[in-house]
């Protein structure tokens, strides 16, 4: 059996992508399509940066929400689909936009599922881009395996980045994961670890005594807050149980690098609800944490 035509053509044609970075998860809810459209709203932050993000989270694509591109659709153009364009910059791509109504599940098979990833990677209409970005479903599996093949992720810029929580259930599934961009020639540029702890602005702290529902502590917590001067404070708390180490020391162990710790945060929650990126606000934990990333990734 000779070469796949199709994998020789897709190769070329994403050949002058400089950065193709795989974002992978072993669990689903662990923050990956997050951290997929939150990296690529960083890097887009810099005008320089052509910046491309694929959603091929073809059972939950959730990437448009994420990206404020809700509702938006798909053209066709004489050199195939045209991404959804954020910005001049960032051009999106996500099976969510052809699905007719968004809360439709999509049930497919493998096949097909493989053709369609196929002819996205085909088809889209990129443009040059300094960064494609790449959501997958989470675990591995068929699609990965393609996907794989498809994006032929050898130079040194390219690669995957896994994403986990700190519980070990997670970690023991990045493992895998790990094992797995191994078995299949990927290069694991680092792993993230997501909800690593809660951070909340003491300014939007509730307190609630459960004993006493009707106490108000709020007010008295707000004057002194600001009595105090604690506006830029923050809480913190650990949610997991962190397991020997966490992310960091299983990155350790496995021999990847470790990119860092992004924790719990209402202001990554709501970048993310609203398609900014979280370094648009300018401070808090997680736009601290996204910063540090995206400078390694970049
Ligand atoms: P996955 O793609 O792994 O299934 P998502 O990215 O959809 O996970 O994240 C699940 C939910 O958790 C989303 O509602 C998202 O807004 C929220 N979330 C993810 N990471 C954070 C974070 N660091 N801080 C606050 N909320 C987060």
């Amino acid at each position: 059996k000779g070469p796949d035509p199709d994998v020789e053509y897709i190769r070329a044609k994403l050949s002058n992508v400089k950065h193709k970075i795989l974002v992978l998860s072993g669990k689903g809810g662990v923050g990956k399509s997050t951290f997929s459209s939150q990296l690529s709203l960083s890097l887009a932050r810099s005008e320089t940066s052509e910046v491309g993000l694929l959603d091929i989270d073809i059972c939950g694509p959730s990437v448009p929400k994420m990206m404020g591109l809700e509702g938006e659709e798909v053209h066709q153009s004489n050199n195939g689909w045209s991404p959804v364009y954020v910005q001049d910059n960032l051009g999106v791509m996500s099976i969510g936009f052809m699905l007719p109504n968004p809360d439709d599940a999509v049930v497919w098979r493998g096949p097909r599922k493989n053709a369609l990833i196929k002819q996205f990677l085909r088809d889209v209409d990129w443009g040059d881009l300094d960064y494609l970005i790449v959501d997958s479903p989470p675990g591995t599996s068929d699609e990965h395996i393609s996907l794989a093949q498809f994006l032929s992720l050898n130079a040194d810029a390219d690669g995957a980045i896994i994403v986990t929580t700190p519980q070990e259930v997670s970690i023991i599934d990045v493992k895998k994961e790990i094992n797995f961009c191994r078995k299949v020639g990927i290069k694991v540029l680092g792993v993230v670890e997501n909800m690593s702890y809660l951070s909340l602005p003491l300014t939007e702290l509730k307190i609630q005594d459960l004993s006493d529902p009707g106490r108000d502590l709020g007010a008295k917590f707000a004057e002194f807050v600001e009595k105090e001067g604690l506006k830029d404070c923050f809480a913190f708390a650990q949610i997991f149980p962190p397991t020997k180490g966490g992310a960091e020391q299983m990155a350790k162990e496995m021999k990847v690098p470790f990119l860092g710790r992004i924790p719990l945060d209402t202001r990554v929650a709501m970048a993310a609800e609203k398609g900014e990126s979280v370094l648009d606000t300018g401070s808090g934990s997680g736009c601290k944490a996204y910063k540090e990333i995206v400078a390694v990734v970049a």
